[in-house]
């Protein structure tokens, strides 16, 4: 498989090179020249992952990879008559990004050139951070460098990312995600440092992120087929902000995936659901909310998205459908999940199962939707336990980390002091 650029000013490439690089030289994001069909089932969903990916990334080694990578349950549970969640938060940082982060961990491993040494910058809110620490910890020859917000995390979420040590760097900067996000851009963009450091992203504009979470899409629908006996095209509904998890979802549509449309279910930040309606993207400044997750104005995978279905808004609106949610409906929804089916929920799969109520309004309360459940409820015990009144336990691989030392650095919102620490730890 080739990779070109959504600028279309780079040339072509393998997988393992547009992997190492994150963005293309022209400042574009990669996208797969073409979409195998396929076709076999499998009941391991390490193989489910392996005959998804298989056309995409190089065989070597990608048995091990998904094995290795994909070592936790996948299930699919069934809510309502109709109503499906696929429950993605059994990795060890208990969210989905575990899925791009363990895959593209151990692809670069494999990438990396005997002696060659590799730098990743990356800007989080909270939990991709913790699922690039832990897939990338220990991995010789990657540092990773992790610029969170100073104060703007939760408790939980910054244990998860600083309490490892080793080859992970956590950086907690004076400034809040927006700051996180720019230094990283710069020193990325920075043709300089990039040759003198060897730097690449983690963040979902990576191709090796993104690509790790197709397989899911096929095991909810070869689930909901094979284990819950439902032959008809599902919806499914993606609780949504950077829309990397989405965009893996129209891929997996072009190798046939099984599915009547795509919901983005998405907070009061997102610009998408505006332009679907108008045609306009607006701009403006992010405002937390209880899934701050989804705290994205404009979506970095919008270009792959309208790059796919060739910048024709007839295709994309036939694709795919956005919903806001507010937090009001978000702390509605965990506590109508709870009441009605005795399921607890986190806020980010609340915003989905919200956006899941809307869409069976709107004529299609025949037709199953699968909601995908993208954070485990303890991650954000503080929302959950105010809105259903309960104490939840905490899951062991995430109490383990509350013993830990911490290990951040502390850093002041500066490109310049913050080149400086990663110079100093190579
Ligand atoms: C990152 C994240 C999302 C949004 O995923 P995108 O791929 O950025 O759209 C949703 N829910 C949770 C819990 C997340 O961590």
């Amino acid at each position: 498989m080739r990779y070109y650029s959504t600028e279309g000013r780079s040339p072509k490439v393998g997988f393992r090179k547009a992997l190492m690089r994150g963005l293309a030289p022209d400042g574009g994001l990669y996208m797969p020249e073409s979409f195998p069909e396929r076709r076999w089932t499998s009941s391991h969903f390490a193989d489910v992952a392996m005959l998804t990916l298989s056309g995409f990334v190089p065989r070597t080694g990608l048995i091990e990879s998904c094995r290795e990578a994909f070592n936790f349950p996948v299930p699919l549970q069934k809510l309502g008559e109709n109503l499906f969640v696929l429950e993605l938060f059994y990795g060890p940082t208990l969210s989905f990004k575990d899925f791009g982060a363990r895959f593209m961990a151990r692809q670069m491993r494999l990438a990396l050139k005997k002696g060659e040494r590799i730098n990743i910058v990356v800007a989080t809110s909270g939990d991709t951070g913790s699922a690039v620490a832990s897939g990338f910890y220990g991995v010789p020859g990657v540092n990773v460098f992790i610029l969170y917000p100073k104060g703007r995390v939760t408790n939980l979420q910054e244990l998860q990312m600083i309490t490892f040590g080793g080859n992970i760097h956590a950086l907690e900067v004076a400034g809040d995600f927006d700051d996180c996000q720019m230094i990283a851009k710069e020193i990325l963009g920075d043709a300089g440092l990039r040759m003198e450091l060897n730097l690449s992203s983690a963040n979902s504009i990576n191709i090796g992120r993104l690509l790790p979470q197709m397989p899911y899409y096929f095991e909810a629908a070869e689930k909901l087929r094979w284990k819950y006996g439902r032959k008809e095209k599902p919806i499914i509904v993606v609780p949504s902000g950077n829309f990397g998890s989405l965009t893996a979802g129209l891929f997996a549509r072009a190798m046939g995936l099984p599915v009547e449309f795509f919901v983005a279910a998405v907070n009061s930040n997102c610009a998408v659901p505006a332009y679907l309606a108008i045609g306009t993207m607006r701009s403006r400044d992010t405002i937390p909310t209880l899934s701050n997750a989804m705290d994205v104005g404009n979506p970095s995978n919008w270009r792959r998205i309208v790059d796919h279905c060739g910048g024709d808004s007839v295709r994309i609106n036939n694709a795919l459908r956005a919903i806001t949610v507010t937090d009001r409906e978000t702390e509605a929804a965990i506590f109508s999940t709870h009441d009605k089916f005795g399921y607890i929920v986190d806020p980010h799969t609340a915003v989905g199962l919200h956006a899941a109520g809307e869409i069976a309004k709107r004529g299609f309360s025949r037709t199953p939707i699968i909601v995908l459940a993208t954070a485990h409820p303890a991650k954000f015990r503080e929302t959950v336990e105010r809105v259903t009144r309960l104490t939840l336990e905490i899951p062991g691989r995430l109490a383990v980390v509350m013993s830990r030392e911490s290990k951040k650095i502390s850093a002041p919102a500066s490109k310049e002091e913050i080149v400086k620490i990663i110079k100093a730890a190579q």
